[in-house]
This record gives C-alpha cells, sequence and structure tokens, in this order.
C-alpha cells in the first residue's frame, strides 16, 4: 500500500491545511443541516476525496460523536475504511467518462441503502463526464431521494455547466501551505521510522505545490534505505540549486540572452518550480543590492533587475506557458536595457516576429510562422526583392538599424535571434543544440556532440533555412560548417554544455513539445 493510503487522514481532525472546510463541514454535521449535493474544487492531492470519505462516515457513523467526527470503530466506518461499503458508490469520471455508472446511478438510486443509513456517491474528477451523463445527473441532482448524497470532485471547476454548479453546496480546497506539508512529512516519516534531514523535507514539501498526495509520493521514492537526505534528493530532482542562481545571474549581467534562456529552459526539465526559482533569484538579488549598497557601488542596474523579475514573479501565478514570464524578463534585461530594445516601439516589432513563436501579440501563431517561411523562401528567389519592404519596415520604427559585423562573439550575442530566424521547428531545435566554435571571414563553425542533431542540420534543405536566418542577421552570405563537438571550449560554454551533453543524445520531450509547441498553438 502506498504511503498516500496508508496514512490518508480518516477524521477531519487529521485533514491537512484545509481548516476552513472542515470547520464549516463540521458545524452543518452537528446542526443536521448536511447538503445532499456537494462540490470539491481544487488542484490534486489537496484533500478533496479523503474530505469526502471522511463525510460519508460522518454521515453515516453508527456512534458519531458531538464534534461530527465519525467514530472509526463502528461497522460503517470500518466497512468505509477497507473500502467495503457497498452503499459508498465512487465513480471515477476520468475513466470511461461516465456513461454506464450515470445509467447505472439513475437505475439504482431509488433504491434504499442496504447497510447503511445513507447512499453516496462521490464521483471523482466529474468535469470529465459527457454532456449526457451530466444531464442525467443533473436531473437527479434536482431532486435526489432522501437517502442519497452526492460529493463531486474536480480539478477543472470551469468544466463544469453551472446548473450543476448551482445545485451543489461548493466548497474550494486550497493549496497545502508547505510547513503543513512538511509537518505531515514529518509525522509519516516518523511512523514509518526514516531518518530525515529537515531541508530535505522542506524541499520535497516545495516541489509538491501545495499537493499533499505528491509529497507523500514524493518522499516515498526519495527513502533512500530510510534516510531522508537534501543532497541526495536535490540532485536526484535534478534541481538548481545556489550556484545556478549565481551563474544564472552572471547570464544577466553579461546580457547572454541564450544562455540565460537555456537555464530556464533547464529549470523546466527539471520540473522545478518556477516561482520558487524565482523567488530564491529576489532573494539573492536583494543581497546583491545591499552589498553593492555596503560598498557605494551603483546599485541602478540591480534595482531593474529586481523590478523585471518582481513582475515576473506575480506574473508567474497567472500564465498559460509556464516559462513566459521568466523569458519575457531575461530578455527585458537583456535586451531592453542593453538598447537593442527599446521598450515602446520596437518591443511590438519584436513581437510581431514572434520572438519565441509566441510572443505577445494575439495574431495567430501559425501565421506569423507561415510568413516568416514565405519571407525565408522569397528570400531565397529573389533576394533584392524582398529586402527591401523588409529594409523599408524597420525603418519605420527605428531610424538606424546597426548591422552587426560578423565575428565570434557576435554570432554568440546575435544566438538567440539566429535561432528566431529558422522557420522550421525541428531545425530551430537542432541549431539550438549547437554551440558556436569559430569564425573565419565568411564561415561559422558550430559544434554538436549529439548525432542525432547533426543529421538534421547537415540536411541541405534544413542547413539552408540556417544560412538565411545567418545571412538576415550578418547581410552577408555565411556559409556553415558542422563539427563534432570535441573541442576545447571557452569555460562559461564548456560548462552548459556539460550539462548538456547528457541529454544531447537525442532531444527531450520537453525539447520537442517545448519547440512544436511555438508553432502549433
Ligand atoms: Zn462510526
Amino acid at each position: 500500500m502506498s504511503l498516500y493510503l496508508k496514512y490518508r487522514p480518516q477524521d477531519f481532525a487529521n485533514l491537512i491545511g484545509q481548516d476552513y472546510i472542515r470547520q464549516t463541514i463540521l458545524n452543518s454535521i452537528q446542526k443536521g443541516t448536511i447538503s445532499h449535493a456537494y462540490l470539491f474544487c481544487g488542484t490534486r492531492g489537496t484533500g478533496k476525496t479523503s474530505t469526502a470519505r471522511i463525510l460519508a462516515k460522518s454521515i453515516n457513523c453508527q456512534n458519531l460523536g458531538e464534534t461530527g467526527e465519525p467514530c472509526g470503530v463502528c461497522i460503517i466506518c470500518k466497512a468505509i475504511n477497507e473500502n467495503k461499503l457497498v452503499d459508498l458508490i465512487e465513480i471515477d469520471a476520468a475513466s470511461n467518462r461516465g456513461i454506464d455508472e450515470i445509467r447505472e446511478l439513475k437505475e439504482n438510486i431509488q433504491f434504499a441503502p442496504s447497510q447503511s443509513k445513507k447512499k453516496i456517491y462521490i464521483i471523482d474528477e466529474v468535469h470529465m463526464l459527457t454532456k449526457e451523463a451530466f444531464n442525467a445527473l443533473l436531473k437527479t441532482l434536482e431532486e435526489p431521494p432522501e437517502h442519497a448524497y452526492f460529493i463531486l470532485a474536480t480539478t477543472e471547476v470551469h468544466k463544469i455547466p453551472e446548473t450543476i454548479i448551482s445545485r451543489c453546496q461548493r466548497f474550494n480546497f486550497r493549496k497545502i501551505k508547505t510547513e503543513d506539508i512538511v509537518d505531515r512529512l514529518k509525522y509519516i516519516a516518523d511512523g514509518e521510522g526514516f531518518t530525515f534531514e529537515e531541508n530535505a523535507l522542506e524541499l520535497i514539501a516545495k516541489q509538491a505545490n501545495g499537493g499533499l498526495r505528491d509529497a507523500i509520493g514524493l518522499m516515498e521514492q526519495m527513502a533512500s534505505e530510510g534516510e531522508l537526505k537534501f543532497d541526495f534528493i536535490s540532485q536526484n530532482l535534478g534541481l538548481v540549486g545556489e550556484e545556478h542562481v549565481d551563474t544564472f545571474f552572471e547570464s544577466l549581467v553579461a546580457k547572454s540572452t541564450a544562455e540565460a534562456l537555456e537555464k530556464i529552459n533547464k529549470l523546466v526539465e527539471s520540473s522545478y518550480n518556477l516561482a520558487e526559482f524565482n523567488r530564491e533569484f529576489i532573494e539573492f538579488l536583494r543581497d546583491k543590492m545591499l552589498d553593492q549598497v555596503n560598498s557605494n557601488q551603483s546599485v541602478e542596474e540591480i534595482i531593474k533587475i529586481i523590478e523585471i523579475f518582481s513582475q515576473a514573479g506575480i506574473e508567474l501565478k497567472n500564465t498559460v506557458v509556464p516559462q513566459l514570464p521568466l523569458e519575457i524578463a531575461v530578455i527585458k534585461v537583456c535586451e531592453v536595457s542593453e538598447g537593442k530594445i527599446s521598450p515602446p516601439k520596437e518591443n511590438k516589432e519584436k513581437d510581431k516576429k514572434g520572438f519565441f513563436g509566441f510572443g505577445g501579440d494575439s495574431k495567430p501563431k501559425e501565421k506569423k510562422d507561415e510568413s516568416e517561411i514565405k519571407a525565408a523562401e522569397q528570400k531565397q528567389e529573389t533576394e533584392a526583392e524582398t529586402s527591401i519592404p523588409e529594409e523599408k519596415e524597420q525603418e519605420k520604427d527605428s531610424a538606424v538599424i546597426e548591422i552587426p559585423e560578423f565575428s565570434l562573439d557576435s554570432v554568440k550575442k546575435n544566438w538567440q535571434k539566429i535561432i528566431d530566424g529558422i522557420p522550421t521547428a525541428f531545425v530551430k531545435m537542432s541549431f539550438k543544440a549547437s554551440s558556436p566554435i569559430k569564425t573565419t571571414e565568411s564561415t561559422l563553425f558550430i559544434g554538436l556532440q549529439s548525432k542525432f542533431h547533426k543529421d538534421k542540420l547537415s540536411d541541405m534543405s534544413n542547413k539552408n533555412e540556417i544560412l538565411i536566418a545567418l545571412e538576415k542577421i550578418f547581410e552577408q552570405p555565411i556559409n556553415l560548417e558542422i563539427q563534432d563537438l570535441e573541442v576545447k571550449l571557452e569555460p562559461t560554454i564548456t560548462a552548459t554544455k556539460t550539462q548538456k551533453s547528457k541529454e544531447d543524445k537525442a532531444p527531450s520531450l520537453n525539447e520537442i513539445a517545448e519547440e512544436v509547441f511555438t508553432f502549433i498553438d
């Protein structure tokens, strides 16, 4: 049995982190005003089904306590604890979208309960029900038999018809606080005889992001030989740690957009909690700022970075694409403050071009990319013709456009722009996996470790896309040579490369998803 099930709360007193809900339900049990239909909403692992099962016990307990707590020892309580009560019907709407179950429910609901006083229906992931199943359920909810109670649970309340919601008493289960999760983990660790480092449990709790079930599952996975150690866990989770906050800051100061974006990408791949990373980063910046004040240095730039990342912190809460606010923050710091983008006007221009393909404007993404591809194709055929209108368009927004000289430094500086100029997702991805090694007068040498990416880029039509992207930026024809990456690189690049090498053999699922996502909405 998993630890989560073993330590599932069996009464309201042991329900973690949902004090308001516990008190409200206990009050209505005491007053005898239990509703016939409840809707429990909230993210996974916050205690919805556990609460539903405890409530089912309280409704049917033969020896109910004065506070409304189930006794836990009567025949009914025991039967529920052992999943044996036939009058407690649990339906998982996710499994087959509930058609058969709801039909059966309709047929059987009129019959009186067989063992206990009341029949309880718990419908988990209720948003998954089909339209027909919802309609059938609605009829039942409109006039439930006296002996029937419904507890609906969902992680996605917005998918539930208003007609259903309005029939139910609704509770929003909140994400559980880190401290509360840590307390529970300690309790379980003690119960299991695990030894643990306090910060190891905190790390697990933070990772679970408010979900107790995930936290317990993670702890179970990470309890190596009954020990929970911070280093072991952070290593296994591929977490960033302090030195990564440090190097992230260095990339920003060096204005290495590509490098900083790559670090964010790494965080996403390691499923690191981005909000938590951002918080750690801001704390780090604050320390830096205070240091600089103490030593009479200018703090203008660091304050700017703090402001930009604080804003990102707010946006992280509501974003559809988790890493987007941090990516925008990186670009703001590296490009805007560098003067490469002047905030109000040229920002828009950037967005139009789709810095990541999912940049800020409301135009459908496919369109943008189509136009990019078209532009690239046209340019191939008749260079002169297309370059003229393009220049004109740029002139509208900024008077002077500097053409960067072609050098290794400048390739690195414009790395992200080159990537953005490549129209096909998979080519973009393979190019992204490479590192610039050196340049000659008109040739760029890039290095790749993975054969997969090398093969992709060696293909002539793929290579052509990169050549066009390069030419767009440097305004001169450039050759591309692809080499095996055995060559020693400069320290900064080696650092990112060695980290990369592990998954460089083939692109990870995240990488593919991210790249494809930039093209398909
Ligand atoms: Zn009982």
